[in-house]
């Protein structure tokens, strides 16, 4: 049994994906607790939310006033503050022993029927509930960067999730005005097991001299009518982040996962993409 009536939704992480999700969930009017491991990750949470709900706002493309959505969300550093959430979203790093230990804390402090819900990219979410004595509440809602934006989350279900916990993550979804679809819980699901080959190519074919990175990226946006070539996208998802999506895939699916040499290399470098200010392009 998971419960249906959701009023008050816990997030795990304040980082990129935990902020925009609290946002989100915010802004359609449900109570968020957010919570992350230190103070100045919950207030640099807090400031990214502030910043794009003000952005909102200039585009009238909010229901509320941006005050009304912020004061709908408390922080803390407390997994214990979120024992009275109806459904909890965990977005913290993309650790199997971090998300581990932080379903294991939420299945002490949360009720047996809360649906808890993982943003995983890439892990297992077989693996993620395996500690837990109810593993069917679990499942894979992986929202896409930026939340607030883009319209897709996929439904990861694992082997143990119910069909309830499934129909559950669907409905929340849509009621957060997403569009869902659903995948099985192999490595990258749907979307990161197509897409970081794609990124891994577009940079490979740059390293090797097949064009410079500017004619790449033009060369699949004009050419395939994507919004994003590989080097501009993988500068948006963060280098590190594709580095670590790919190092998952390749461990389990083998060599036609291999990350692109370049791409360690830019991460060794430090250059992460847009987050840094320089990955393969340069940014204010
Ligand atoms: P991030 O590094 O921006 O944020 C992660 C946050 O989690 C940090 O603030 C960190 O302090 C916090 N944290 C670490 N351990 C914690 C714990 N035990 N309890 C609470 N908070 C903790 O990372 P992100 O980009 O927001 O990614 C979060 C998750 O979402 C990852 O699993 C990632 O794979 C997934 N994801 C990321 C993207 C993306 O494009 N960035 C897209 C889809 C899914």
């Amino acid at each position: 049994m998971v419960r249906q009536d959701i009023d008050r939704i816990g997030v795990v992480g304040a980082g990129t994906m935990g902020s925009g999700i609290a946002q989100v969930a915010a802004t359609m009017g449900y109570d968020v607790v957010i919570r992350d491991i230190e103070t100045d990750f919950v207030e640099r949470g807090f400031e990214t939310i502030t910043d794009s709900l003000e952005r909102f706002a200039s585009k009238d493309a909010l229901p509320d006033d941006p005050e009304t959505i912020r004061g709908r969300i408390t922080g803390t550093t407390q997994l214990a503050d979120l024992a009275d959430c109806d459904l909890v979203v965990e977005a913290a790093l993309e650790d199997m022993a971090v998300k581990q230990d932080v379903f294991q804390g939420l299945e002490a402090h949360c009720d047996d029927d809360v649906l808890l819900a993982t943003n995983t990219s890439t892990l297992s979410i077989t693996s993620i509930a395996a500690p837990l004595e109810h593993p069917e509440r679990v499942v894979g809602l992986h929202f896409m960067n930026p939340v607030p934006i883009m319209e897709g989350v996929e439904i990861v279900v694992g082997e143990k999730t119910s069909d309830e916990a499934t129909a559950l993550a669907h409905e929340i979804a849509e009621d957060l005005g997403k569009t869902t679809w659903e995948s099985d819980d192999k490595p990258g699901f749907v979307t990161n097991r197509i897409l970081m080959p794609w990124i891994n190519e577009g940079i490979r074919a740059f390293d090797e001299g097949v064009a410079s990175k500017e004619d790449i990226d033009a060369g699949m946006e004009l050419g395939t009518n994507v919004p994003m070539g590989p080097l501009t996208l993988a500068d948006h998802i963060g280098l590190d982040v594709c580095l670590h999506a790919s190092e998952t895939m390749y461990e389990e699916l083998g060599d036609r996962y291999k990350p692109a040499y370049l791409l360690k290399r830019k991460v060794e470098a430090g250059d992460l993409g847009k987050k840094t200010g320089k990955g393969f392009y340069e940014y204010d």
